[in-house]
């Protein structure tokens, strides 16, 4: 299987990554990948930054380099009603957003499975959302058989997340069980970097070594074909409204 996109990397502008949004791209570029997105930390993150560099995405250019540029967040799910840390004044302004559980976002309370399940529930709800990030976090379990096949139901691409064979190992079998459940609910899935560094951008080695281990069906890879990447985006996004060639 081929990954012809990477949605899910970080810049400087994290100030836990280490490459500018130019580094990533020229990355990308070299790897000759279609597309990339910049998709930095939502503001309740230590150290994210603000809404007025998520607002001023809008200067940047779809093409850049020859690669498809879209211009991204991974916004935080702020409480177990799934609120995300997603401003209402840039919506328009970016093309894609994932929605990830990090623990330092999250309220005190101890995450039980219902109310991890009536996050992902309220989330998969959320009109703006289109990838559901790293969600296999060992400390946020939830009613999988239940959540997935909402997300599929509405549009979510479930993220299969290269970063977490490194900075997540603990969630290794969780996101095994969630790609199996994806492949039994026919829910498409996106596999992603997660890349804080410009040499991590296209590497999915581990990613698709476990996909490879549950024989899942490329057809549900969203990003294993220009056309089928480029399908999804058309329907869900307005990028190509402003550009005037695929
Ligand atoms: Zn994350
Ligand atoms: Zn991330």
């Amino acid at each position: 299987m081929n990954i012809i996109a990477d949605t899910h990397t970080h810049t400087i502008a994290s100030t836990h990554a280490y490459s500018t949004l130019q580094e990533m791209v020229h990355a990308a570029a070299m790897k000759k990948l279609y597309a990339i997105a910049i998709t930095d930390h939502g503001i309740a993150m230590p150290g994210a930054p603000g809404k007025w560099y998520f607002h001023n995405m809008r200067i940047l250019p779809h093409r850049l380099e020859g690669v498809l540029l879209l211009r991204g967040v991974e916004t935080n799910l702020i409480d177990y009603e799934g609120t995300i840390d997603l401003e209402p004044d840039c919506v328009n302004d970016i093309d894609w957003v994932i929605a990830s559980i990090h623990g330092v976002c999250m309220p005190e309370q101890k995450p039980t499975v219902e109310l991890v399940t009536n996050a992902w529930l309220n989330v998969a709800k959320n009109r703006y959302v289109r990838v559901i990030g790293h969600c296999g976090m060992a400390d946020y379990p939830f009613d999988y058989e239940r959540v997935i096949p909402e997300f599929g139901r509405n549009g979510k691409l479930v993220e299969m997340n290269e970063g977490t064979f490194v900075s997540r190992s603990t969630s290794v079998p969780n996101c095994k069980k969630i790609m199996e459940l994806c492949k039994k609910h026919g829910v498409p899935i996106i596999v992603n970097s997660d890349a804080h560094f410009s040499t991590r951008v296209g590497c999915f080695k581990n990613s698709l070594k476990l996909l490879q281990e549950i024989d899942f069906p490329e057809e549900l890879v969203v990003n294993s074909s220009v056309a089928r990447f480029q399908q999804y985006v058309k329907q869900y996004t307005g990028v190509f409204d402003t550009l005037t060639s695929l």
